[in-house]
This record gives structure tokens, sequence and C-alpha cells, in this order.
């Protein structure tokens, strides 16, 4: 019989690029999810449960049904602006929610998982790149929710011999290379789509850059674009890693390369014949100016070279938005 994977959040955006990537090296993916943000559609390469992390006899009856050997957690909230209004909704969702999932492992006697985390965890960076013995110092709701949900798994690992990793992605986007599975949020916050969509959908109006005045060499704000393919390959190196290596473990997820807003956007008009029209705006409360990753544990420890940079991800972010039927115009590349 096949191996079998528990993918918490597998209808989501990068839960079920995950599922095909399990999928693709002989595991089966069974997803849990409540369906409140995925996509029943999303989930295509193995067995959707419909249940909710806050449901105890949820979790047992799936723990149940299946022979799992690992957990892979993406299930959350993970809106900052949204966390900042609700946080009793993501400490609740993301942070007994986990702790409910932790309880079903130690039931069933599954002993691995990897933990979708973020990084939201640091705050305000005191440096950049960010590595992981920079002290996490959440500045909203969401990252608090994340770093408390690392805690409680640290402490099963320490007491009740769990074995765990966590991955802090730095800001995750691009879309699978066949066009299967993209980022697809209602509303969306993010950038790269927010600008994908306006490119394609001039009706929507000139997308939003939040903020021109910060300390950075244009202006706008720099981020750390990973493609959701090397996340996807970080995921399964994780799982393998846990196979000779005990107790809990913490790995940024970047390429290292910053790029601002405007870049962002001058790279997308390139591809769309100058579209969008932009439009600045004030600053969105709790952007930090710059958060660029240093990779080094995971390039060192799980032997993980991100192979994408903003060109690729931008490429497949498109084609994913305009559909199968324009792929062509708009070949995958990988540029590193
Ligand atoms: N941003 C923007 N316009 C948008 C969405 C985002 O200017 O429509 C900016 C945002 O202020 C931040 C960067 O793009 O500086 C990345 O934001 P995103 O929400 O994609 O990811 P985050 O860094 O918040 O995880």
């Amino acid at each position: 019989m096949k191996p079998h994977v528990l993918v918490c959040g597998g209808a989501g955006y990068i839960g079920s690029h995950m599922c095909k990537r399990l999928a693709r090296a002989g595991l089966v993916p069974v997803t849990f999810d409540n369906l409140a943000t995925g996509h029943r559609s999303a989930v295509q390469w193995g067995p959707l449960e419909i249940g909710d992390l806050l449901h105890p006899a949820d979790l047992s009856a799936v723990f149940a049904r299946y022979p799992l050997q690992a957990v892979l957690h993406f299930a959350a909230r993970s809106l900052v602006g949204e966390s900042a209004r609700e946080p009793a909704l993501y400490l609740r969702n993301n942070v007994t929610g986990t702790l409910n999932l932790l309880d079903a492992m130690r039931s069933a006697g599954v002993g691995k998982l990897v933990f979708s985390s973020t990084a939201a965890v640091y705050g305000n960076p005191l440096y950049t790149p960010i590595d992981e013995a920079h002290p996490a110092q959440p500045i909203n709701p969401y990252g608090l929710s994340k770093w408390l949900a690392e805690q409680q798994i640290r402490a099963y690992c320490e007491a009740y011999g769990l074995r765990a990793v966590c991955l802090r992605y730095f800001n995750a986007a691009g879309a699978d290379a066949d066009g299967e599975t993209g980022e697809a949020h209602e509303p969306e916050t993010h950038l790269i789509p927010n600008i994908i969509r306006a490119a394609l959908t001039p009706s929507l109006g000139p997308v939003k850059l939040f903020g021109n005045d910060y300390p950075t060499a244009d202006g706008t704000c720099v981020r750390d674009y990973i493609h959701v393919e090397d996340l996807a390959q970080a995921h399964l190196l994780a799982l393998d890693y846990m196979n000779g290596q005990a107790g809990f473990h913490v790995f940024n997820l970047g390429t290292g390369q910053g790029n601002s807003v405007a870049e962002v956007l001058a790279q997308c008009q390139a591809l769309c014949a100058g579209a969008p029209a932009s439009e600045t705006q004030p600053r969105r409360p709790g952007d930090p100016a710059t958060l660029v990753a240093s990779a080094t544990l995971a390039r060192e420890t799980l032997g993980w070279t991100p192979r994408h940079g903003l060109d690729s991800i931008l490429r497949s972010a498109l084609r994913w938005h305009q559909g199968s039927a324009t792929a062509a115009a708009c070949p995958p590349t990988a540029d590193r």
C-alpha cells in the first residue's frame, strides 16, 4: 500500500500544490479541510475529508480511517489585517486548531509533522537577511498565532517525542507549471495576484501600491518572493529529514533576494504590454519596510535550493490567472 500523509488545509493554495507533489512522489495525500477558504475543486490528488480542526471528533475520524505516516499542516487563517480585527478567530483557528491536531496525532501514534509557519513571527526585523536566530517578536495576531503554534509543537516534541519541522515562509507566490493550482483568495490582498488581476481586467481599476516613503532604494516595500513549487520541494525534504532526525527544527524558506513593490509591478508590466496602471496609496498598517530571508540553514541542512526567481513566479501566476488558453504566450521558465 502507498504511504498516506495527512494534509491539513489541502484544499488551499499551498496545500493543494503540495498534494500534487506528494502524489507525484508516490504518496497518498489525504486532505483534511473545512473549505472555509479552500476550494473543493483544488482537491484532485487524493481523498477529501471535510472537517474542522476545532472539532476533535472530525480529527479522530480521519486518523482512524487512514494509515497515516506523517502530517503536513497548512490549515490556517493567514491575513494580517483580518487578524488585527479578529484576533480571537486567529488564535482559536491557528493555535487551538494546532493543539487539537497535536493531540489527535499523539492519540493515533503519528509522530512526524511539517508545520507551515511564516516570516511574520519575526515582526519588524532588527537586521536583514533574517536568519532563524533572529528574535521572534510578532507585531500582529497572525504572526503571534503562528509563533504560539510553533511553541506548542516544540513542547510536544520535547515531552512526547514528536518530530517536527516548522517552515517559515517568506512571500509565497506563483502557480503550478501546468496551471492546475494557483492563488485564488476572495478577497485578494496579496501583491502579485492583485497586480495580475488589474493587468488582465482593467475595469478593476489601477492596482494600489501601499506606500512609497519607506527607507528602501525606491521607497516601496521589499519582500522575498518564493515560488510555491520551491516551497513544496522543501516540504518533501523536511519529511525525509525527519526520518533521520528527532526533535523540533525551524527553517526559513526564501530566496535571499529582495524585490520592491515597484520592481514587481515593473516586471509584470513588462510581461503584460505595460498593464496594469497603478496608484500610490498610504502605507498599509503593519508592513515592515524590508523582509528578506537568510535560507542558509535550509540549504545546508535540508539540501534545499530554490530554483525559481521573480520572473518564473510572475509567468506562472499570469498563466494561472489567464487560464490554459493563453498558456503558450508565457512559457514557463526556471530562472535559477
Ligand atoms: N501591496 C501593495 N498592493 C497590494 C497588495 C500588497 O502595494 O494590492 C504591498 C504590501 O503593502 C507589501 C507587499 O506588497 O509591502 C507584499 O504584500 P503581500 O500582501 O503580498 O504580502 P505580505 O508581505 O503582507 O505577506
